[in-house]
């Protein structure tokens, strides 16, 4: 009844504001993440389902937005929802906030839409002062609870609300707690509680420069306003770039009542994950701290039992929590990650959200859950990011190298298996220098004693984490395993020295200093001195992964091609599933040793006939190229091949000659010593041919279908050895379709032409041959001009592939060369803007991996259209990088591509973001 009236009491602040700001847990529900956050929904979901958890309410994300919006004003409206939502936490709980007889606290917790570990703002403990603290020893009956509970009150929002610095308060408490003669915080007796309480007043006053608030709204008002403000924080700015989170999408704030983990060892708190979010397996994952608040564990101070202890600890607690945790992985289909306080041994669920996993685990879950009925097929093929995949095809160490280096004496350490993969690098001691060099490209391994928010920039460019304390829900090993960073944590074998930037190894003489190489392997937590080879991953044995990639092969509508140049990458390719060949790049065998001096004579050729001779030299070699090519794409059953597109010479002539300045240093050297006459007239002859050659913009001159428009008997010499290599196969049994794919076309004209000619030799080698062949002319569309006259050049091709890298180097004008690592980088980075911190963005994302839809995108669009319209026969693909990058590959299935085709590597990737494009198409049209 009294919480009826109180509802309504909400319900009046609500209709006299104009929105609603404020949503009691009981209000809002799983679906409610944009305006409540993840926690938020994730709450309201519990309570709903009646679970036991705190009452509180949430202040939604749009308040934060209006935030902002207003010049950091609070909405109006929203400081009355606030109180009327107070006011129904203290009829739920019985207790009064700023009550000296019967105290309310508050937790007052960030909450975005996408968990951002640790990246935002939280105040625990709130509504404590004087007067109220004297209410929590009679509550209680335990003044040094209490008092603790104050002292961590007012350190915690003198960090977060006041922005004082937090070593003067970590270093009066290190004081008391040597003065008390203990070595835990746990340990300091009431009556020195109550004095530091005093002291750690007066250092947040002379920091601050105000009175420490004692008014609890004043402390709640304050509170919610830092939590608002964390939304910008450096780090969180940070997180966001770094995982494509929007900026515009602002934090809910909880205002929990408070549990108490810390009341004593029928107290504690934990986090789980229902299944083991580094390999997948089903069973509970976690640990726990008895007597300890929440922020006890995360950081990673104290090192937490393991959760399976807590059934010995206190067993009842442990099934209850087992069930809900049983429950809600039921209730989400999905792999839940728990936070939870025991109050006197009452257990309380704080917040539920979908656990992040490594790459391994998220696979294995997602086919486990389809077997255990769950999910579907499809809903498992959404489940796993992409990226992931890539992950867990990444290199592994070597097992050899590895016992090797066991057997050399340089197994250091062991710690806990945070996430997994394998990472060389230098030791660094500090986030700051860790960036710096990790930018420059100095590979690094970032060791601290355990990792906070604050590292997150230098764990950004890291390639692997070591810290010495935390546990597998640690900073460290959350952040790691959201960044698909190898990590060990909470490696008792080590001491780190950050201020001396080193770590030695107990119980030796072993000290790594900062700069010395060090290897981890994150999935059995070994740190190693030195460097260890790393090795490819077995893709045959992960047989969760090839089921996924089956499922996602029956979804989507996109073929899965591969470029590759030579025999070892297409057989990988198949391996990996590819379907075809899309782009051989045929110069690359022409750089080959052996070949390159006879590519040379070809090109320094003074009459057609020694030219004609170079090329007969090459033909044999060019032909047993795509013999191993054609042969690797054939079932060897059936003996039928998969496409293959073999593009014809693309690059510039100089490309294959030596370079004109070491040619001009080499000659004024020779000229100058007078040593060698015969070497300098070789070189001056060289000198000449490369000085006729060069240009000023080779990207934009005499290369691709130009290069065989003035030199036709490159282009028929290929010809001849894809025709004869076929038709050697062919012979066999074997059935090839090879497709003749001729480049950098601009004007119609320009194909007509080389078509013309190779079609003549073409037909002139089959009829010699007496066996005929499946072959095709097509070309690369990488010219803006090409794509606008799709429909022209359609009507003389018979199929197109979108040479991405080169039409986005054409549609924006930017060589990729010159510009990738220096300007470019600066663009999607952000200028900086003079005087301030702000940086100002040109560019979202870098066009040369992801497909710049609203430019390039269109002049495939309508290339695309105008294609088939011409030619309804037509087979269009894509073979520029784009082809492997998931969000290209969408677009591509948008679009209506055949095939997307990219390095072997990626096909397993591509496989599955072609899958989920053709499921998020598919919602799109219904
Ligand atoms: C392209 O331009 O997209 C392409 C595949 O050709 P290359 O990268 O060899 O220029
Ligand atoms: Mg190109």
């Amino acid at each position: 009844m009294t919480q009826q009236i109180t509802r309504s009491g909400l319900d009046e602040a609500v209709k006299r504001s104009p929105n609603k700001w404020v949503y009691l847990f009981s209000e809002g529900n799983a679906n409610m993440r944009d305006l409540l956050g993840g926690k938020g929904a994730g709450v309201a979901e519990m309570t709903n389902a009646g679970l036991p958890v705190p009452p509180g309410f949430t202040i939604t994300t749009q308040a934060c937005n209006a935030y902002y919006d207003s010049g950091k004003q609070f909405p109006q409206g929203m400081w009355e929802q606030v109180l009327e939502g107070v006011k129904i936490i203290e009829q739920q709980t019985g207790k009064g906030f700023g009550n000296q007889e019967n105290p309310l606290l508050v937790s007052v917790r960030s909450g975005a839409k996408f968990s951002m570990p640790g990246m935002m703002d939280t105040v625990l403990n709130l509504g404590i002062n004087d007067e109220t603290v004297k209410g929590l020893v009679k509550l209680t009956g335990d003044e040094r609870f209490a008092y603790d509970a104050y002292r961590r009150f007012i350190q915690m929002f003198s960090k977060i609300v006041l922005d004082t610095d937090p070593r003067d308060f970590e270093h009066v408490l290190d004081t008391y707690k040597e003065r008390a003669g203990v070595a835990s915080d746990a340990e300091i007796p009431a009556d020195a509680l109550k004095k530091l309480v005093v002291e750690f007043k007066q250092i947040a006053e002379r920091q601050s420069g105000e009175p420490f608030p004692t008014d609890v709204y004043t402390q709640l008002h304050k509170a919610i306003e830092a939590v608002f403000a964390s939304w910008n924080n450096k780090r969180a700015i940070d997180y966001r770039n770094f995982n494509k989170i929007p900026h515009n999408l602002g934090t809910a704030v909880n205002v929990q009542s408070m549990v108490f983990g810390n009341m004593g060892n029928d107290s504690g708190t934990g986090v789980a994950f229902t299944r083991n979010p580094s390999t997948g397996e089903e069973q509970l994952y976690g640990e726990y701290l008895l007597n300890a608040q929440g922020e006890d564990v995360v950081a990673g101070i104290r090192t937490p039992s393991k959760i399976a202890r807590l059934q010995q600890d206190l067993p009842h607690v442990y099934e209850q929590f087992k069930e809900i945790a049983r429950r809600l992985e039921q209730h989400y289909h999905d792999v839940q990650d728990l936070e939870f306080t025991v109050e006197n041994g009452r257990l309380y669920m704080l917040q539920t959200r979908s656990g992040k996993r490594t790459a391994q685990a998220a696979v294995k879950i997602a086919v486990d859950m389809v077997r255990e009925g769950l999910i579907s097929e499809q809903e498992a093929v959404k489940r796993v990011e992409p990226i992931q995949v890539y992950q867990l095809l990444l290199p592994r160490f070597d097992e050899s190298e590895k016992e090797k280096a066991e057997e050399e004496g340089r197994l250091l350490a062991r710690g806990l298996n945070a996430s997994p993969g394998a990472a060389t690098g230098k030791a660094i001691f500090d986030a700051d220098r860790a960036e710096l060099l990790g930018k420059s490209g100095t590979p690094v391994i970032l060791v601290r004693p355990e990792t906070s928010p604050d590292d997150v920039h230098g764990m950004l460019v890291a390639k692997g984490i070591l810290t010495q304390h935390g546990g597998a829900t640690s900073h460290a090993a959350v952040v790691a395993r959201g960044l698909g960073l190898p990590c060990v944590a909470g490696s008792e074998d080590i001491r780190v020295h950050e201020e001396e930037r080193l770590f030695r190894v107990v119980g030796s003489d072993t000290v790594i200093h900062e700069g010395d190489d060090i290897s981890i392997d994150g999935a059995t937590g070994q740190v190693f001195a030195g460097i260890i080879k790393t090795v490819d991953a077995d893709f045959e044995k992960e047989a969760d992964l090839k089921k996924l990639l089956g499922w996602a092969d029956s979804i989507r509508k996109l073929g899965v091609w591969a470029n590759a140049d030579y025999p070892r990458d297409a057989k990988r390719a198949v391996m990996f599933g590819a379907e075809g060949i899309g782009l051989c790049r045929t110069e690359h065998m022409f750089m080959e040793q052996e070949r390159l001096p006879i590519v040379q004579e070809m090109i320094l050729a003074e009459t057609k006939e020694e030219r004609q001779a170079a090329l007969d030299q090459l033909l044999p070699f060019q032909r047993s190229d795509f013999k191993g090519i054609f042969e690797a794409m054939v079932n060897p059953k059936t003996g039928e091949g998969y496409p293959v597109v073999i593009r014809l010479i693309d690059p510039p002539l100089h490309e294959f000659l030596p370079s004109y300045e070491e040619l001009l240093v080499d000659v004024t050297r020779l000229e100058t010593n007078g040593q060698n006459p015969q070497e300098l007239k070789e070189k001056r002859k060289m000198l000449e041919a490369v000085g006729v050659m060069r240009e000023m913009n080779p990207m934009l001159g005499l290369r691709g279908c130009r290069l065989g428009l003035l030199y036709p008997e490159i282009n028929i010499m290929q010809t001849r050895a894809i025709l004869e290599a076929a038709l050697e196969l062919a012979r066999e049994g074997k059935k090839l379709h090879p497709k003749i794919m001729i480049p950098l076309v601009g004007h119609v004209n320009e194909l007509k032409e080389v078509r013309r000619e190779l079609e003549a030799v073409a037909k002139e080698i089959t009829a010699e041959a007496g066996t005929s062949v499946e072959y095709k002319f097509g070309t690369m569309i990488e010219l803006p001009r090409a794509a606008l006259t799709a429909g022209q050049i359609a009507a003389v091709a018979e199929f197109f592939s979108f040479g991405t890298n080169d039409l986005t180097q054409t549609t924006f004008g930017i060589s990729r060369d010159d510009a990738e690592g220096k300007f470019l980088l600066k663009y999607v980075d952000g200028l900086e803007e003079p005087g301030t911190t702000e940086r100002v963005k040109i560019l979202p994302v870098n066009p040369f991996q992801t497909l710049d839809r609203e430019g390039v995108g269109q002049l495939v669009r309508m290339a695309v259209e105008n294609g088939r319209k011409a030619n309804p026969d037509l087979e269009v693909g894509i073979c520029g990088e784009h082809g492997g990058d998931p969000d290209s590959i969408e677009f591509c299935n948008e679009v209506g591509l055949d095939y997307v085709s990219c390095s072997p590597f990626r096909v397993p990737v591509a496989r599955l973001a072609a899958a989920q494009a053709a499921l998020v198409g598919g919602e799109k049209d219904k």
